[in-house]
């Protein structure tokens, strides 16, 4: 059981300016019997909280069992050997835990569980697609709903992507949704000397196609010290302008060993900001950063509905067939991330 004090202590010093919530006191009052409620029937019914780090701190710290990125999430989800699995997230990552833990029961708590990038090509697209490109390889990014992955041959993460297609055997690719990590890609393949046919939707993660490489010209005015982490989701002038890219693993992992006497400016959504507020204090964050509203409609109180009695619109429920070619999909990627 935690109490309001401990909570207000640990998420105080997340900047209100970084994050939905002012963390009071009295916010933490109200959040405290949600989350021991929560805790409870987690244990009483074998379930699990997965959350991504884009949702809102009291579920980070809360109640969450894992915290990470999308398919570093769904490999946690593998290795548990809970009954339940809920996903504090949106909807195609827990589609992606549910095609690698068929036999689980896979809820989401959000109801406005979308994501732009996702949501921006559908399944009746790639097959369209594959008909006016067969010669190509279809390669999707893990930001998916389970039936376009089900179309695609090989799927990428933000961590592995430009091993996958520069090891892909094939020297056409078609890459889908995301418009500016495939821009960063064709400029990759180039740093690497591959030369490949790369053709790209036009999807966009509306969160990272906020940052202008202008923002971070002005902030290095201010900071002569500043280093500028990015996520492979912004354009590539902001990555040209950037000291770090990866995925939001990848900027943590690099945030544990930086140096504290720099300014660090984080260009992805604010729950790496936040989470680095809490776990690393000591390192300086400056700049703003952008919030998700799909990843952010994640609440407690939703958390406990479909803990307590959920509906089937909380369930995800795949098709087999569609799960299957997913997989199949999926686990191409392990084949090419690391040849
Ligand atoms: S941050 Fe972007 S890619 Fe991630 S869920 Fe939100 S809209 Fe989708």
């Amino acid at each position: 059981m935690i109490t309001p004090e401990y909570f207000y202590n640990k998420l105080k010093i997340i900047n209100p300016g970084a994050c939905i919530h002012n963390y009071t006191l009295s916010k933490c009052e109200e959040f405290v019997p949600v989350i021991n409620r929560i805790n409870e029937l987690k244990k009483k019914k074998n379930a699990v909280i997965l959350a991504h780090s884009y949702v809102n701190p009291e579920i980070v710290y809360g109640v969450a069992d894992f915290v990470g990125d999308s398919y570093g999430l769904s490999k946690d989800a593998k290795k548990t050997d809970a009954d339940i699995i809920i996903f504090a997230a949106v909807k195609f990552m827990a589609e992606t835990a549910k095609i690698l833990n068929p036999g689980k029961e896979v809820l989401v708590p959000s109801q406005y569980n979308g994501c732009s990038l996702a949501d921006s090509i559908t399944r009746d697209d790639v097959i369209t697609l594959r008909k006016q490109y067969p010669e190509y390889s279809f390669i999707c990014y893990i930001n998916t709903n389970a039936d376009v992955k089900a179309e695609c041959d090989i799927c990428v993460t933000s961590s592995n992507v430009y091993n996958v297609i520069e090891n892909c055997p094939s020297d056409k690719i078609y890459f889908l949704p995301d418009r500016l990590m495939g821009l960063n890609i064709i400029e990759e393949m180039k740093r690497r000397g591959i030369c490949k046919d790369i053709k790209l939707w036009t999807g966009k993660c509306y969160v990272h196609e906020e940052y202008k490489h202008e923002m971070i010209y002005q902030l290095k005015f201010q900071f002569d010290n500043l280093k500028v982490l990015a996520h492979p989701e912004c354009s590539p002038e902001v990555l040209h302008q950037s000291d770090f890219t990866g995925s939001t693993s990848d900027l943590l992992k690099y945030m544990e060993t930086a140096s504290d006497g720099n300014a660090y400016l984080m260009l992805t959504e604010c729950g790496i900001t936040s989470r680095l507020q809490v776990e690393m204090p000591e390192k300086k964050i400056v700049g703003s950063c952008t919030l998700c509203k799909y990843m952010r409609s994640n609440t407690l109180d939703d958390i406990l509905r479909v803990l307590e009695n959920p509906e089937d619109n909380d369930r995800i429920i795949l098709n087999e067939d569609i799960s299957l070619k997913a997989l199949t999909c999926v686990e191409a990627m392990f084949k090419y991330a690391e040849k």
